[in-house]
């Protein structure tokens, strides 16, 4: 860089790993990041206080990395990438985009989002999409990780996000329902939290495959069947009401199609839910009971319950037990959707990077809402919803989707069947890779732009508790990398747009002024009154944020006549079900040193050291039946693809059924997922396949 930054600087600043947002006073020098340290005041650190995991600890210290893309690329005749100036980068986007606009249409060009970018990027990204393009295919990864908990909550209580806080409800409850999370290793300070609530007296149920550490330390954990939640989740419904522990006055008074829901769980007997799920009619009892006995509880998922064809359903039945059960609206209660990214909820949703749904989750084909960005931005958003992730990489393959604009995604490892996503993204005509590191995605690219990480930038992200939290920097750019904002400006620019945006607090003005849930946000309230961060609605700058949603007496949920809506969930069965050629269940997950497709940790030293490889977890009795030593190499197969990885026998699986984390490219878990997906919200079914082991004898 050009190093304005040569002395030693310090700022308070959010973590750029999970939506925890930790924040932490953070070093650097010269240019670099050095390290973090808690801030002087925890009032200022609220779902962290002084605490920090290993990642943000020592994960920023990828920004420093030797590999970071510190120059524009351009492929050229021969297929090589070729270092180029920015001028020529910019110029062969703009005009390779309107080349094939001008061809094949507005719709045959898309964009991806970030959501570990800030917020005023992802608002960029989409406003990009629908004003300079006129595309409505905008979307992000937050498809493939809660679009479903979205989709069931919008259905039910009507925001799709967080009811609650971290500190004072998740931290606070007096009981927990925790499914399809794997908490200590994916939120690792919000698992501290719930541990030590658990060790002063609260219960703990978890319900899960895989025997997860955090289920280590809980009072009831079962064990269940992959792909039957919406099962044992129907199954405690029903007992609840049959027992008559619901809350009577709360349903009366907040809630509509009660007698809807409980004929649909009729069928759900005790016996149904220990045929297909696996849980005994005493687990199930015993689990009703705790939650009903409960002051206050809070009901935590994350991919494991989202990641299914059927996760919309599974979340419908999460948030229809909540309502039940009357554990909204008031303190230590909620349901809680552990958010991966930190930042999926505002940049991969808030911000509207969506198809078909403009910031602030409003509706463009409402007519008052198309007026005000028509009057704001000189063009009328598209109406239509445009294409999902998987859908523009089908699309791609058709032919019919021809030019992507990728920000800040790796869907070359992170989609389901990436033999499948990587044809896809060869096939495009061309495609433009935004990015840090040279990642999978990025070598399919005509141009790449070298972006900014979060220890460099401005901005603000959205925790998992909706709280908007301020980003500063400490370091620069290497090389002649520059901040996303400014790239997708210039690119705009080049296309007749003339944006003008001097600093990203102009941009978040922009965004108060259209969105009425960040109505009320400001650089200078996050600077000065609220550098806590305010929690979404903040309708107005006098409105001091919604700490939790809802209210336990007056209802108040997200719909016209403030009532929440028992939406009754079926269950199914998982796409594809083990058989006699592929006869193990395969589950995929995180663990605590590694992030996502592994473009950052695999880079530092730090987190390489503790897990440094991809691996299967086998439960014992599997592993003798099948000769399998601890330690060894293994083949693990599906019908789209096989891979090689080392043997680790554990129970931590269940009899039939294996593990592998989701971080490695080498190993790749996604050769073998399938392409089944949510049908409601388009998710992929990453948690469940049909595979089969085989030992090679080595380790
Ligand atoms: Fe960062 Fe999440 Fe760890 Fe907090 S828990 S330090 S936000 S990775």
């Amino acid at each position: 860089g050009n190093h304005q930054l040569d002395k030693i600087e310090k700022e308070e600043t959010t973590c750029g790993f999970c939506a925890v947002g930790c924040r932490f006073e953070m070093w650097g020098e010269d240019g670099d990041t050095l390290g973090v340290e808690p801030v002087d005041d925890p009032a200022d650190a609220p779902a962290n206080d002084f605490s920090t995991c290993v990642k943000g600890k020592f994960g920023h210290e990828f920004a420093n990395s030797e590999n970071r893309l510190t120059s524009p690329l351009i492929r050229n005749d021969d297929g090589e990438l070729e270092e180029a100036s920015w001028d020529e980068a910019l110029d062969l986007v703009a005009e390779r985009l309107t080349d094939i606009q001008d061809e094949r249409g507005i719709d045959a060009v898309g964009c991806l989002a970030s959501s570990k970018g800030s917020n005023e990027e992802a608002y960029l990204v989409q406003k990009f999409a629908r004003q300079v393009l006129g595309t409505k295919n905008i979307d992000n990864c937050a498809r493939l990780c809660h679009s479903s908990t979205v989709a069931a909550l919008q259905q039910t209580v009507g925001f799709g996000a967080m009811t609650n806080r971290i500190n004072e409800d998740v931290g606070e409850a007096d009981a927990y329902l925790i499914s399809g999370s794997n908490t200590t290793e994916s939120h690792p300070v919000l698992a501290t939290r719930i541990k030590q609530n658990v060790r002063e007296g609260s219960d703990l149920v978890v319900f899960d495959p895989r025997k997860v550490d955090i289920a280590e330390h809980a009072d009831h954990y079962v064990r269940t069947n992959p792909g039957y939640d919406v099962t044992w989740l129907n199954g405690l419904i029903r007992y609840t009401i049959e027992h008559d522990l619901h809350d009577e006055a709360f349903i009366e008074r907040n809630t509509k199609n009660f007698e809807e829901l409980k004929e649909k769980v009729q069928a759900f007997t005790p016996e149904k839910v220990e045929e297909l799920a696996g849980v005994s009619p005493d687990d199930l009892a015993e689990a009703a009971e705790t939650l009903a006995e409960a002051d206050s509880v809070v009901f935590g998922w994350a991919m494991g319950m989202t990641q299914q064809s059927t996760g919309t359903e599974n979340l419908l039945a999460m948030a229809d037990l909540a309502l039940v059960l009357g554990q909204l609206g008031k303190p230590g209660a909620g349901l809680s959707p552990f958010r991966g990214q930190n930042n999926v909820q505002g940049g991969g949703g808030d911000m509207g990077t969506l198809p078909g749904s403009l910031p602030g989750y409003q509706d463009p084909s409402d007519e008052d809402v198309a007026e005000k960005f028509e009057a704001e931005w000189g063009e009328r958003p598209p109406e239509e919803p445009g294409l999902t992730v998987p859908e523009m990489l089908a699309e791609a393959h058709e032919g019919n989707l021809e030019g992507l604009y990728v920000v800040g995604e790796n869907p070359a490892l992170s989609e389901p069947d990436v033999e499948h996503a990587g044809e896809a993204l060869a096939d495009l005509e061309f495609l433009v890779v935004q990015d840090i590191f040279m990642t999978e995605t990025a070598e399919h690219a005509d141009v790449i732009l070298p972006a900014a990480t979060s220890p460099e930038k401005h901005g603000t992200f959205t925790n998992t508790e909706r709280r908007i939290q301020r980003v500063r920097p400490t370091a620069e750019p290497p090389g002649e990398a520059r901040q996303d904002w400014q790239i997708t400006q210039a690119l705009a620019r080049r296309l007749g747009y003339g944006w003008n945006y001097d600093h990203p607090r102009e941009i978040m003005d922009e965004i108060s002024d259209l969105t009425p849930i960040y109505g009320g946000v400001s650089y200078e309230r996050l600077e000065e009154g609220d550098e806590h961060g305010l929690q979404w609605p903040v309708p107005d700058e006098d409105h001091p944020g919604t700490p939790y949603l809802y209210d336990y007496e007056e209802g108040e949920f997200n719909f016209p006549d403030g009532k929440a809506r028992f939406v009754p969930a079926d269950g199914g069965h998982p796409g594809e079900l083990p058989d006699e050629d592929y006869p193990l269940t395969l589950t995929s997950g995180r663990v605590l040193y590694h992030w996502h497709t592994g473009q950052i940790t695999r880079r530092v030293e730090g987190l390489m050291s503790h897990v440094g490889e991809s691996f299967v977890e086998i439960n014992p009795s599997t592993a003798d039946e099948l000769g399998v030593a601890d330690g060894e190499y293994v083949r693990v197969e599906s019908r789209r693809g096989e891979i090689v990885v080392k043997a680790q026998v554990t129970d931590r699986v269940g009899d039939g059924t294996l593990f592998i984390p989701m971080h490695f490219a080498a190993g790749a878990v996604n050769k073998l997922t399938q392409e089944t997906f949510d049908p409601q919200a388009g998710i992929p079914e990453y948690k469940i396949s049909s595979v089969r082991l085989e030992p090679l004898g080595r380790d």
